[in-house]
């Protein structure tokens, strides 16, 4: 094995996503698109060892050359490895970064396991937590279930009381299903008035039978979002979050929008023209190209016999990003919002065109219904961007003009819209397109989690 990487094979910059557990969990959320990778792996006891541990912090940060490296823990449910686990990580990334680097640490947790010691633990080591929260009681509990078929919310909700408590950085990952996908205004404002969150991640469960751990055929489970419920939920958040929070809250989707009407690179691959960049790995070291594609035909290589920077950066590994655009339905190169879409993730690429074409993407008429929606909003966004001002500036545009119609009974239109710039990506130098200043900021940056 390979103990420090080719320098003529350093990867694009990447970020991977570490299972320590497998795809063990103390949890049976309905919808798990992970539990069934055990299958990969069978009788085998999911844990990552101290050796593994060892290669892949090393390994991680010898493979970033530029300034920042960051070590993301998901799952299963990565708790299950215990504090000492994570405090000899820590420790790892200390002695192992070069001097100048800076690490980063995000964990994404079902939040059913955190208690005063892991959220201080958190605090002091500067974690990014994710939680896994789907709305209000009811909502949240219709499929996210522990072993015994037993509701979570009052312990994710215990959970996140620890969290804020102690101050530490976290994100609302929220999964869109039949059970919340009709009732966005109610999902958002829960989140956002009673969970104190203040970066969500919205993400779509689309949910195909499931085969030895491998999603196959072109039907959905009855728990999957449809195609009209993703886009009318989006709408739906988008409605509250225009008229009150832009510059306050973070939704990941609508800063995604942004930058690609704006013409700058997304950071969320589902959304981007390629991608390749997201990697995961098993806890005994198997790297494969994405979430969510963890089975045998993607699977890149192990860290034991070569080293990571390898394995991100292999030809076969590139391919399987461009394969993104390359393998765009017709419909999709002549679609009108590509440049805001991109064709969604590949793994939601399995229904029929109208031209007879397969591999179009089962969220399309969703991501066409939010898009058209938002266009307008997003022109004056990036006109307001454009001109140096705060995107947060549209909230009270719609605040007047909500008040227009109220008084006149007219529909609203937004004042200021004329304003905005035909063409929808213009790439312009300037400020940074986000709707708050701040960057990106999850522990799934560059791509969509289905399972946590
Ligand atoms: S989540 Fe989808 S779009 Fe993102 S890297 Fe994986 S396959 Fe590509
Ligand atoms: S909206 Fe539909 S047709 Fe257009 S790029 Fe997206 S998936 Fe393709
Ligand atoms: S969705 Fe997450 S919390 Fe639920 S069973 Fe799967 S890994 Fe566990």
């Amino acid at each position: 094995m390979s103990d420090s990487p080719d320098p003529a094979t350093q990867p694009p910059p990447f970020h991977l996503l570490a299972k320590p557990t497998g795809s063990t969990c103390n949890l049976d959320c309905a919808y798990c698109f992970y539990l069934g990778k055990e299958a990969l792996y069978p009788g085998v006891r999911a844990r990552m060892s101290d050796e593994v541990l060892e290669r892949y912090v090393r390994q991680l940060v010898e493979a970033h050359q530029g300034p920042e490296a960051t070590i993301s823990w998901q799952g299963g449910e990565p708790l299950l490895m215990g504090l000492e686990f994570f405090r000899r990580a820590v420790a790892l990334a200390r002695r192992s970064a070069r001097p100048g680097l800076a690490v980063a640490h995000t964990i994404q947790t079902n939040g059913t396991k955190i208690d005063g010691d892991w959220a201080r633990f958190f605090r002091e080591n500067g974690f990014l937590v994710g939680l896994s929260i789907d709305g209000p009681r009811e909502c949240h509990d219709a499929y996210r279930r522990d072993k015994r078929g037993r509701p979570t919310f009052d312990r994710v909700m215990r959970g996140l009381s620890h969290l804020r408590e102690q101050g530490v950085e976290w994100n609302a990952l929220t999964a869109v299903h039949a059970a919340n996908a009709d009732h966005p205004a109610e999902v958002y404002r829960f989140l956002r008035d009673e969970c104190g969150a203040r970066f969500i991640q919205f993400i779509p469960i689309v949910e195909r039978p499931d085969r030895g751990g491998v999603p196959c055929g072109d039907s959905v489970t009855a728990r999957s979002v449809s195609a009209a419920q993703w886009g009318r939920f989006l709408t739906g958040v988008f409605e509250e979050w225009v008229r009150h929070d832009v510059g306050e809250v973070y939704v990941q989707m609508f800063d995604v929008a942004l930058a690609n009407w704006y013409g700058e690179p997304s950071g969320l691959c589902v959304h981007s023209p390629t991608c390749g960049t997201a990697l995961a790995m098993e806890f005994n070291g198997d790297v494969y190209c994405c979430d969510h594609f963890v089975e045998p035909g993607y699977l890149l290589g192990n860290i034991g016999e070569r080293h990571l920077a390898e394995l991100a950066g292999a030809p076969r590994q590139r391919r399987f990003g461009q394969d993104k655009l390359d393998r765009l339905p017709r419909c999709c190169v002549a679609c009108d919002v590509l440049f805001a879409c991109h064709g969604g993730c590949p793994k939601d690429r399995f229904v029929v065109a109208p031209d007879g074409e397969d591999g179009l993407n089962f969220l399309c008429a969703g991501f066409k219904a939010f898009f058209a929606h938002v266009d307008e909003s997003m022109r004056a966004m990036c006109a307001l961007l454009r001109a140096d001002r705060a995107p947060a500036e549209i909230v009270a545009r719609y605040r007047e003009s909500d008040a227009v119609a109220t008084t006149s009974g007219a529909a609203a239109t937004l004042p200021g819209a004329a304003e905005a710039l035909p063409g929808a990506a213009a790439t312009l130098p300037g400020a940074a397109a986000t709707t708050s200043g701040k960057a990106a900021h999850s522990p799934g940056d560059s791509s969509d989690r289905r399972q946590t």
